[in-house]
């Protein structure tokens, strides 16, 4: 029989009213379970495992993303798949982030929430938690058919380094700009094979740390060069994200540009990610992104914000060598970039 294991991290899928009726606050993994019976009905070998104190996921950390890339592999040999519950703010970080933690990963690794408590009448954890342990138990020919840490909610499987949160209403609360979509649950589960990744790596291997000194400039018309320069002399910063207009554009202006060339030149690894949801960067389109170019800024291709701040973050954590960590920012490491 299929094993599965579901990670309860918290979220809105979990929650229930604070005592004072007016916040809501995480509890505990059996209440979720004990309003999905249907779960019994699947032929999976279901175990669980939760956080100790489940957790709103705005406070997710990366010492978080240690500890469930740590539950998985501990456990991955005894598992056919995992199920993360997760709540959705921050859950386009946190799937990143665990498709880089998770070279060489070779079974399903799905992450889910709701935008409803699961002990609400409409709510939407039910079918997404089903469905969501349906397709980490998804076999064809004997083989998993998802190999990658991916999300589903509300009828779609998307790459997990490609969505963003779009709604904090509908129930359909995430989208992918730039990948299509890896499946759709409708009467049946419908996989689209071509893609799905798969990894060359043979074996897994957890590749654990993210370096914490980053930072994130957003450009807008207006900015002053106290700003932008005290973001950029910010004390012990390695990486930064800059979201650029457009097709990766910024002011051509000479105090910027200097500016950025100055960082770059001092060993900053400034990374063009734009502000744009869909489309990608393409420094040199326009001559408001040559200076970027010329500078030495990264492009960060058609990646999400998610993706680029969490690749960054692990990059940094895995070497000193700036050139290194360029080259590996447009580098496709786990389908997050298309190259
Ligand atoms: N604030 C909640 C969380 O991210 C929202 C959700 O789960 O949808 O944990």
């Amino acid at each position: 029989m299929t094993s599965i294991l579901i990670i309860y991290t918290g979220g809105t899928i979990g929650m229930v009213e604070s005592e004072d009726q007016k916040t809501l606050v995480p509890f505990n993994l059996d209440y979720i379970l004990s309003h999905v019976p249907e779960l019994k009905k699947l032929d999976v070998r279901l175990d669980s495992f939760s956080f100790d104190t489940p957790i709103d996921s705005s406070d997710i950390q990366p010492q978080h993303w240690t500890q469930i890339g740590e539950i998985i592999t501990e456990r991955y040999s005894a598992y056919d798949g995992f199920v993360i519950l997760h709540g959705s703010d921050t859950l386009a970080y946190t799937a990143s982030a665990l498709s880089f933690m998770l070279d060489g990963l070779h079974k399903p690794v799905i992450l889910t929430g709701s935008q409803l408590p699961i002990g609400m009448i409409r709510t939407d954890a039910r079918e997404n938690l089903i469905t969501a342990v349906e397709i980490a138990a998804k076999r064809l020919d004997g083989k998993p058919v998802v190999t990658e840490v991916a999300v589903f909610f509300e009828d779609m499987l998307y790459r997990g380094n490609r969505i963003k949160k779009q709604s904090t209403e509908a129930f359909e609360a995430f989208f992918s700009p730039n990948y299509p979509i890896l499946a759709s649950a409708g009467v049946s589960i419908s996989f689209d094979h071509t893609e799905l990744f798969r990894s060359e790596a043979k074996e897994l291997r957890l590749m654990n740390g993210f370096d914490e000194n980053v930072a994130v400039l957003t450009l807008f018309p207006g900015m002053s060069p106290k700003l932008v320069k005290s973001v950029l002399e910010s004390v012990h910063l390695r990486g930064l994200i800059l979201l650029t207009f457009g097709a990766g554009n910024g002011p051509s202006a000479p105090w910027f540009v200097d500016l950025i060339r100055e960082s770059v030149a001092k060993g900053l690894v400034i990374v063009n990610v734009t502000q744009c949801t869909m489309g990608e960067v393409e420094q040199g389109k326009y001559k408001t992104s040559m200076g970027l170019l010329k500078a030495g800024v990264v492009s960060g291709g058609d990646m999400t914000f998610e993706a680029a701040i969490t690749k960054l973050m692990f990059l940094l954590s895995q070497s000193e060598d700036g050139d290194w960590v360029k080259k590996q920012m447009g580098t496709n490491l786990r389908g997050e970039i298309t190259v």
